[in-house]
């Protein structure tokens, strides 16, 4: 007998394994692993939903039948099921989480619940609630506590039935279409036939002779054809020329057409790192390289090349970037190239959109894919090439569960595939160029600029004498002085406020006193806008007090700057400068990143004021000045990646000036001028940094000398969080060998997050084969404390030590 084994939609350790399900014989034929599933579950038999992974042919138990499958054809074909395996456990998080974050937002299930009436019911209140029909529909979180207890009190006096119900959010928009059902022959026929008064049909049977076959949507083809209306097309639809018919409407993100762009020809360089490439798609070889270049030594056109490479051979290309960089212009860059091949996933497009886009990639339609993190997932078949653009970038990582690297991830796929994974970047992780040191990954670089355009002059500017000049605190004279004289050329600015990390709350310049959020314990943020303090983690908002709760004293003030701050300071300086602010405020609403960008490229506006986000990807030939304001924030942070950060930071924002014929000129305004990462930012020198930043972690023991994992405890009750990490460490100590270094257990940076504890753990190892073995025990034991609401999360190699 065939049976399935389902993964189902319940994230508790205990049903991390398949659950076996019989199979309705009306499904036999249909069902397939891959499928998403609704089946019962629990005693209650409530309804959830799930994915088939295989099949089996014996089992002890009496079974449940499987309810029904929402799919036609399987959503994950075999690859990514694997694959899905290999992240459950790589990454110690359930198999259902990895399933459904390979899968488009729309498709997880969404529950309801039903409530049917047994028999009418007179009662007012009860016929409001069910809109006198005899069944609801409801999300149990959208009612109303007397709604719910309504229902409560049916259900208790056996009035009603409740029934689960799981819907499938995943829907295409269906548009009306035709496809013609005259032979050519008959056409021509026609067309002499009728009367050339008929100026409608004659216009359509023209069309129907130059579109024998395929279907076309009404719409589209009404719209740009004069005398052909919908009324003619339903006309010739009863005399039985054409068939109508439904099709699903393509919800395409990018409505403007792009422009075609043709390849360049390659430098030397580009060519060496194209060709290796290359050899490795045309033979099915499996190898990582390491695209080191500096910026604007054009890794993208080696992109690029190396994807039409794939195309040639038959194959796919999946091409990841970090969210900020997937900006319209790398889009026009991908798109002017291969054109419709190209399938685009991004966060700024709305959950239908990417459903659509979804379809064309499993459907085999678009075969290039671009797209942030998540795009790693992307159902393409017979991958050629992988890329990963700045591969540095920490968005790669995923703070939550699956807590995978994209990187990891990235190369599992290339070696399924027996196909290149490329990872380019003016600034390397350090794992990765210590991997390409040791012959690990293939070494390939661009060391020069583009027709050997000279890289910017970088100023470093020494805020500690700058700031008693003037009363200003974002601007030294020596950068004001450059903006104007930009101005007076007609030149554009780009200025950078860096808001990672401490830069914008209130303190007590008396005492020392920081107001902190009452939930969360981190220091809330001062809101120019409504002249309030705000918590950027659960959103709790205060008024800025006037005197200081501590001590009393009216020195209470806003320390640090955000960049609307930043905005009016620079126009009280210069009256009459245009800026673009871009920043979470002013980018929040869809598609107001393009139209900022566009505004400032067009050459409306003086100056692009912004946060990192600013700070990758963009290509505007007049910006011939860039200035970095504060360039501490992130050498500040708690985290010993902070000088690399930096490091990075510097050199990507530094490499927007002078892109074009125009040199460039970058100022850097810092309190900490000496140090290292920020000179050498200057010299855009990455090698050296390497060198440097090496022999620290060497010293210190930090990665890439050793590998690290994260275990975080977390509960509303916080000696329960303390305890379980005590007798954690024990275990551990028995467990680990010797040379492991287990650290803490410490507070989090930020400690309480909506009223929970979090404690954390750091073991730094080098080689520890007990390992996986040792967590998932740690994982399945301690699971069982979910009940005293005690959280174990698990997180390989974290990128963030806040
Ligand atoms: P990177 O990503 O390395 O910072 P880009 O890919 O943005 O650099 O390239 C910088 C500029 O050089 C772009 O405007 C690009 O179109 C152009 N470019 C790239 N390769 C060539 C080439 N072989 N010949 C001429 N221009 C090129
Ligand atoms: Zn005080
Ligand atoms: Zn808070």
């Amino acid at each position: 007998m065939k049976l399935a084994q389902v993964i189902v939609d319940v994230p508790t350790m205990q049903t991390d394994v398949p659950f076996t399900y019989s199979i309705p014989q009306s499904l036999l034929d249909r069902i397939k692993p891959g499928m998403r599933v609704i089946v019962p579950f629990g005693n209650g038999g409530r309804k959830i939903q799930g994915f088939v992974i295989g099949f089996t042919d014996h089992s002890k138990y009496r079974l449940k039948p499987i309810s029904a499958v929402m799919d036609l054809t399987p959503v994950v074909d075999d690859e990514l099921l694997q694959l899905s395996k290999w992240l459950a456990k790589t990454t110690f998080s359930f198999r259902i989480s990895c399933l459904q974050t390979m899968l488009p937002s729309v498709m997880k299930a969404k529950y309801a619940k039903r409530a049917t009436l047994l028999k009418p019911i007179n009662d007012p209140k009860v016929k409001q609630l069910f809109d006198h029909q005899a069944s609801l529909t409801y999300r149990p979180n959208k009612l109303t506590p007397d709604q719910q207890a309504l229902i409560y009190q049916l259900r208790q006096r056996g009035l009603i039935k409740v029934t689960y119900l799981v819907k499938n959010q995943a829907r295409s928009e269906m548009v009306n279409a035709f496809t013609s059902r005259l032979p050519v022959a008959r056409i021509k026929y026609l067309l002499k036939a009728i009367s050339t008064r008929n100026v409608g049909q004659v216009t359509l049977l023209r069309f129907l002779l130059e579109h024998p076959t395929g279907t076309y949507k009404i719409a589209e083809v009404t719209k740009y054809r004069q005398h052909l209306s919908s009324s003619v097309i339903n006309q010739a639809a009863k005399k039985g020329w054409l068939k109508k018919l439904k099709v699903r409407k393509y919800r395409n993100p990018y409505k403007q057409p792009v422009k075609k762009n043709h390849p360049f020809k390659l430098n030397s360089d580009q060519w060496h790192a194209v060709n290796q490439i290359d050899s490795s798609i045309v033979n099915d070889q499996f190898a990582v390289y390491l695209l080191e270049g500096v910026t604007g030594s054009g890794k993208t056109e080696v992109y690029l090349q190396a994807i039409s490479k794939a195309l040639q051979q038959g194959k796919t290309a999946l091409m990841l970037v970090p969210e900020i960089s997937l900006t319209p212009q790398m889009v026009t860059w991908v798109k002017g190239r291969f054109g419709d091949l190209v399938a685009i996933l991004h966060s700024g497009l709305s959950s239908g959109e990417k459903y659509d886009e979804w379809q064309r990639i499993q459907s085999g339609n678009a075969k290039v894919v671009v797209g942030a993190r998540s795009a790693i997932f992307a159902p393409l078949k017979n991958l050629g090439i992988i890329i990963m653009d700045e591969e540095h970038d920490t968005s790669y990582k995923q703070e939550d569960t699956p807590r995978y690297q994209t990187r990891s991830v990235a190369k599992w796929r290339g070696k399924y595939y027996h196909c290149p994974v490329v990872l380019g970047s003016a600034t390397p992780s350090l794992e990765s160029r210590a991997r390409a040191t040791k012959h690990v990954y293939h070494l390939l670089r661009l060391p020069h600029r583009i027709n050997h355009q000279a890289l910017p002059t970088v100023h470093i500017v020494d805020m500690r004498k700058e700031i008693m000049k003037h009363h200003g605190i974002n601007y030294s004279s020596a950068l004001l002085d450059a903006i104007k004289l930009r101005l007076k050329r007609h030149e554009q600015v780009v200025l950078m406020l860096n808001r990672r990390g401490y830069s914008n709350f209130v303190m007590c310049r008396n005492c020392g006193y920081v107001p902190k959020c009452p939930n969360c314990d981190i220091s809330l943020t001062f809101h120019w806008h409504s002249h309030s303090l705000r918590c950027h983690y659960c959103g709790h908002e205060e008024p800025i007090p006037r005197t200081c709760p501590k001590c009393g004293s009216r020195k209470i003030r806003y320390l640090g700057t955000g960049t609307e701050q930043a905005e009016l300071e620079l126009k009280r300086f210069i009256p009459g400068i245009k800026i673009v602010r871009m920043d979470v405020d002013t980018t929040s609403r869809k598609g107001a990143h393009a139209r900022l960008l566009h505004e400032f490229g067009s050459g409306y506006a003086n100056v692009l004021l912004g946060t990192q986000m600013i700070a990758k990807g963009l290509d505007f030939p007049n910006v011939t000045l860039v200035g970095v304001l504060n360039a501490d924030t992130s050498l500040m942070l708690p985290d010993f990646r902070s000088e690399e950060r930096t490091f990075q930071l510097l050199t990507q924002v530094s490499g927007r000036a002078g892109r074009a014929k125009k040199k460039g000129e970058v100022f850097i305004q810092t309190f900490n001028p000496d140090n290292y990462a920020i000179r050498l930012a200057q010299q855009q020198n990455y090698e050296r940094f390497y060198l440097i930043e090496m022999t620290r972690r060497h010293a210190l023991n930090y990665p890439p000398y050793y590998y690290s994992v994260r275990l975080t405890a977390s509960s509303k009750n916080r000696r329960l969080a303390i305890a379980s990490m005590a007798s954690i460490k024990q275990y551990l100590q028995t467990r680990l060998s010797p040379q492991t270094i287990i650290l803490g257990p410490a507070p989090s940076a930020i400690t309480r997050i909506k009223q929970r504890y979090y404690f954390q753990m750091v073991i730094k190892y080098k080689h520890e084969p007990n390992l996986q073995e040792t967590l998932d025990y740690i994982l399945n034991h301690y699971q069982i404390g979910v009940r005293n609401g005690l959280f174990i999360s698990i997180d390989p190699n974290p990128v963030n030590f806040m």
